[in-house]
């Protein structure tokens, strides 16, 4: 059995509904959607649920919200078929809580495929269950989606929400449809989570960088989470947790383009023995360079830098050390606004002879969970940068083995993609195992 999350884009109007239902329909192993609220029609349009957000936190008119229902469920074929609920809707928003309000995006939508499919309609807030502190509760959500899946036909979960431990509707993060699905392909042991998007998979780098980048055919759950780290996921940690802890693979692919077979993420550490699977990077960090003769000799230093960054809120994202240095890298975002206290106080808990913080520094990952046991990726990532004339600020192949993490210029960055790209990547990669 199949779980099929569906994003916005893939039902921003009655075409795309049309579309995703056909998907459906295609494999009849796909027994379960998940759909999001309507997303963005064009550039510059709304999305369903920031209107519904608007109208919770600034008394916007429900109006928008209501009509653009209306249009995809008389296009659809179902003139009427919401008049109930969104007037319903319209009189409980004043009294209802945000998380009411911007759960009934996926609500409607959840509505309006069922009816599609012909397939049975279940209010997620009788079928996900929050924990008091926030966290699915696994077994509650098990028992009631395997009651209500239908022996023959399909079942519609709407995303995004569902009911807190006193009954109240409570939402998950925004985009939290992700999770939805994820926690419904857990909970009915599905043999694969599909999560339909506006985009056909994981590139193996950003195509707005590099036009010539590709959706990577597969990749493990480790070798996934080292590449969304530097910015290239497009499903959050939260959305991949529940289906990987239940050995469940996913599968992202898009609905603009259904014959893409989309990017497979696998479960077991079952690497694709890639050397090298793709590139990403992110700028906007700082390099804060402690020196102190002998610090190795001192067992607490470390200890005490990190407790000086955690004061000050400041995250960390890697740690680098030398005979006498020390090598903190942060996000220049959280240092920028106090750089000048925490350079001080690094100073004097650590009696450092000098603390600086360098100019800021773009770091990049080149991903894959072959690169262990081979020879040659680091001086073939070197040898690219080299070429193009690139100066490496800062470079670790240590932890993990599956991630060659580099450092550049943040001016660099993008230049950094294109050659690791083109030079690793592209014209002769390396082979399989
Ligand atoms: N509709 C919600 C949002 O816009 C959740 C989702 O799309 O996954 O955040």
């Amino acid at each position: 059995m199949i779980v099929c999350k569906f994003g916005g884009t893939s039902l921003c109007d009655a075409a795309r509904f049309l579309r995703t239902a056909e998907l459906l329909k295609k494999d009849a192993r796909r027994r379960v959607a998940v759909p999001s609220a309507p997303g963005r029609r064009r550039e510059g349009d709304e999305k369903i649920t920031d209107l519904l957000l608007a109208c919770h936190t600034c008394g916007a008119s429900f109006a928008p919200v209501a009509e653009r229902f209306r249009k995809i469920a008389s296009e659809l074929g179902f003139p009427g078929l919401l008049d109930g609920a969104l007037g319903e809707i319209a009189s409980e928003l004043p009294r209802q809580s945000r998380d009411w309000t911007l759960s009934r995006g996926e609500y409607l939508s959840g509505k309006l495929l069922a009816r599609l499919m012909g397939w049975k309609f279940l209010d997620a807030a009788q079928g996900v269950f929050f924990l008091p502190d926030g966290g699915c509760d696994m077994e509650k959500t098990r028992s009631a989606l395997k009651a209500a899946l239908p022996r023959d036909g399909g079942l519609v979960l709407p995303g995004f929400y569902g009911a807190a431990a006193d009954g109240a509707v409570r939402t998950f993060p925004r985009g939290g449809s992700d999770i939805t699905g994820a926690v419904a392909a857990a909970a009915l042991g599905a043999s694969l989570y599909e999560n339909w998007t506006d985009v056909p998979g994981v590139f193996s780098a950003d195509p707005r960088v590099v036009p010539e980048a590709q959706p990577i055919a597969s990749l493990d759950y480790r070798e996934l989470r080292e590449i969304s780290a530097m910015g290239a996921g497009v499903l959050q940690e939260e959305a991949v947790l529940p289906v990987r802890e239940a050995g469940i693979p996913i599968v992202i692919r898009s609905t603009r383009e259904p014959q893409a077979p989309g990017t497979l993420i696998h479960p077991f550490g079952s690497s694709s023995g890639q050397a090298v699977a793709g590139v990403a990077a992110r700028r906007g960090f700082t390099p804060v360079m402690i020196e102190k003769t002998l610090l190795r000799a001192d067992p607490a230093f470390a200890r005490r830098a990190l407790e000086t960054l955690e004061r000050f809120h400041v995250p960390l994202e890697h740690m680098l050390s030398g005979v006498d240095t020390l090598c903190l890298v942060v996000p220049e975002a959280a240092l920028a606004p106090q750089k000048q206290a925490v350079v001080r106080a690094l100073l004097d808990a650590l009696d450092a002879e000098t603390v600086e913080a360098g100019v800021p520094l773009a770091l990049a990952a080149v991903v894959g969970g072959g690169m262990r046991g081979r020879s040659g990726v680091a001086a073939r990532v070197l040898a690219a940068l080299a070429d193009a004339g690139l100066r490496v600020r800062m470079l670790d192949y240590g932890a993990g083995g599956r991630t060659l993490l580099f450092g550049v210029d943040d001016a660099d960055c993008d230049d950094a993609v294109r050659a690791v790209f083109h030079g690793v990547l592209g014209e002769s990669p390396f082979p399989a195992h």
